[in-house]
């Protein structure tokens, strides 16, 4: 009978190709009419993508193919800005003093990385044993290949704010801003928030080169790797129900009332969605039911397309031709962003992360609350456009004569568009007690739950989001051997 893999999001590509490719007869259901989930229209940055599952799952033969990312622009009203690339040698010129401060952050950053890569590697550990400290302590060991001097740097670090890691090594707040905006994404934090080091150093150690034509590269390889292995591919198959017969999973039921059944079901779709929305409640255990209620997930993304009839200008560089920007001058116009998340309003200026091409802009927005008192009306879905163009014109004047706002999605739209629960785009928010063993939850970390046969793999389990492919790499490799 096979396997069911539910959402065809990049997690449920990667799993489905995995699991045909070592020889099981899979059935991808997505529910709207492509492929790719998140990844089908809204990213900027592809960099998370793993590069040992494309090498697995031979994605180079299918058109996939990597560079480094562009570097980010970051305007000011005084001064020339900043061009931020990765690499500190190219670097080098725009940060001036804080050159060497640069190179010896990322030089500590790429020996921190093996240890942080081999935790997102492989299954989070079992603390449910009878001596839950021993997996940690195992897993620390493989610090030992630290030096003594970066262990103690990381844990001094990593339950500190990013505001005061960054602060206490860089003069530039253009500098500590692009590099706390990174720390950010997918958590309910400001560059204020305790341990957002921690998830700082989380992002930084999935970054490398980005896919060459973006999300929908990325896409079209996953989905032609599904087609060459044999996994039936079906899209507008929306699961309403996972069947659940004397405690194991035995199928799925289609909105429209088909049925398929299966030996296992892997859902890619939220795990709270999963076990709460799809699988009848009395089905699950109420310690599980309990911890799914209680998993975070609020929205902070909005996203606004900008059509523009001349290139946008930034006045501190007009010469500058610029990819990738990132509009906040200071990281506390990022901590007064998450205020404003915080407290359910709209903020008055809109920190921007903006990638451009000669079509136009695609603006996400990080600090628009979901949960906004009064709610999101078609009236503040205008006011998000208005603010994007307001908050960009001090450093394009020209943008209100060269751009036309053509499309704006609310946080609200987003959920319903892309099918997220709270509009969270990690399918649970990145947050210490989220991580690792505790991704989702305690008793669901490793991609197995009480239901015989059911498993889940999207980003919302370990090692959590960002377009890696880990999450449902990690589970294809549990159900492959069960
Ligand atoms: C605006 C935005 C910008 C982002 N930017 C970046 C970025 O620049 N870089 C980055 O690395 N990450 C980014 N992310 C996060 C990243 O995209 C996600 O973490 C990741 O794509 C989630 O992948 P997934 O496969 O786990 O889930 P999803 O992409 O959410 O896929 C789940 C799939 O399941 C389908 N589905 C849901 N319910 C059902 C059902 N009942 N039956 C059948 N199918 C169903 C959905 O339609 C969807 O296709 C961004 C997210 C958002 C929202």
């Amino acid at each position: 009978m096979g396997v069911i893999v539910i959402g065809g999001g990049h997690n449920g590509l990667v799993a489905a190709a995995a699991l045909a490719r070592g020889g099981q007869a899979v059935t991808l259901l997505e529910g709207r009419d492509c492929f790719g989930g998140v990844a089908s229209g809204l990213l900027h940055d592809t960099d998370s993508f793993s590069p040992e599952i494309a090498a697995e799952l031979d994605l180079a033969s299918r058109g996939l193919e990597f560079q480094e990312p562009a570097p980010v622009f970051l305007p000011s009203r005084e001064g020339s800005g900043l061009l931020l690339h990765r690499d500190p040698r190219r670097a080098a010129k725009e940060l001036g003093e804080d050159a060497e401060a640069y190179t010896a952050w990322r030089g500590f950053l790429e020996r921190v990385r093996p240890f942080a890569a081999s935790q997102l590697n492989q299954l989070a550990p079992d603390i449910r044993t009878s001596a839950p400290l021993l997996p940690l302590l195992r897993r620390g060991l493989a610090l030992r290949r630290l030096s003594k001097q970066d262990i103690h740097e990381l844990l001094r670090i990593g339950p500190a704010c990013v505001y005061d890691t960054l602060s206490e090594r860089f003069q530039n707040p253009l500098l500590v801003t692009a590099l706390s905006a990174r720390a950010l994404s997918g958590t309910w934090m400001g560059p204020r928030s305790p341990s957002s080091t921690a998830t700082l150093l989380l992002g930084e150690a999935q970054s490398g080169q980005e896919v060459v034509g973006g999300a929908p590269a990325l896409v079209a390889a996953l989905v032609a790797a599904c087609e060459s292995a044999g996994v039936v591919l079906r899209t507008c198959a929306r699961v309403q129900r996972i069947q659940v017969n004397q405690g194991r999973a035995e199928g799925v039921t289609l909105e429209g009332g088909e049925f398929l059944s299966a030996d296992r079901v892997l859902s890619c779709v939220g795990p709270r969605r999963t076990l709460l929305e799809l699988v009848e409640p009395d089905s699950l255990p109420i310690r599980e039911a309990g911890q799914m209620a209680n998993l975070r997930l609020r929205g902070t993304l909005a996203r606004v397309c900008l059509e523009l009839s001349g290139p946008m200008v930034y006045a501190c560089r007009p010469d500058l031709q610029v990819t990738r920007a990132l509009i906040a001058e200071d990281p506390l116009d990022l901590e007064r962003a998450f205020d404003s998340v915080k407290h359910r309003r709209m903020p008055s200026e809109l920190p921007l992360d903006i990638r451009q091409d000669a079509r136009g802009a695609t603006v996400l927005i990080r600090c628009a609350t979901m949960e906004l008192k009064g709610g999101w009306t078609a009236a503040r879905r205008g006011e998000l456009g208005e603010l994007t163009l307001a908050s960009l014109e001090p450093f394009v004047p020209t943008i209100r004569s060269i751009a036309r706002v053509t499309g704006v999605l609310t946080p609200a739209d987003i959920a319903s568009r892309f099918d997220l629960e709270g509009g969270h785009e990690m399918h649970g928010e990145i947050s210490l007690d989220q991580l690792g063993p505790m991704r989702p939850s305690l008793t669901l970390s490793r991609h197995t739950t009480p239901i015989g046969g059911l498993y889940l793999g999207s980003s919302g389990t370990h090692p959590g989001g960002a377009i890696s492919g880990r999450p449902g790499w990690l589970a294809a490799g549990v159900l492959g051997r069960s």
